[in-house]
């Protein structure tokens, strides 16, 4: 096990949740493909090592990994939501509209906002995903 499915599996433990085997090897799953996968996707990697993981099971522990905030799906045009990797509080993207290009970057220059816009509307603040829609590099050329 990575650092990073250790750390995400103590989370569950924290909230009372039981680390199956199922649920263990959901998170290697994401971990292992970035964070950038679709339910589907994710059940056909999972169900590499763990054959008799169910669709249904996937499906749930997705649920309930976006309600502890770990992760949150991203919806594109019309396919299918991905899930991105919130376990460290954001995700950065840059989305180019034309190639649907995803370009990560980590500069954060949130966390004052989150600060004044957390005191101002007494708001909780767990996290945040930005993205940036433009065109990339290759396409203005
Ligand atoms: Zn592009
Ligand atoms: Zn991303
Ligand atoms: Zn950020």
């Amino acid at each position: 096990m990575t650092d990073r499915v250790i750390i995400m599996s103590s989370k569950l433990e924290e909230e009372g949740y039981r680390l199956t085997a199922a649920r263990l090897a959901i998170l290697a799953g994401l971990i292992d493909s970035e964070g950038h996968v679709s339910a589907d996707k994710l059940v056909d990697i999972v169900r590499q090592n763990h054959p008799g993981v169910g669709r249904m099971t996937v499906y749930r522990t997705l649920d309930l990994l976006t309600e502890l905030g770990l992760i949150r799906p991203v919806y594109q045009g019309s396919a299918a939501a991905h899930y991105v990797l919130m376990d460290n509080g954001h995700h950065h993207h840059l989305v180019c509209s034309q190639c649907n290009q995803v370009i990560e970057f980590d500069q954060c220059v949130l966390r004052e906002i989150e600060q004044a816009v957390s005191s101002h509307y007494r708001f909780e603040i767990h996290g945040h995903l930005l993205e940036i829609y433009g065109r990339c590099q290759a396409c203005q050329d």
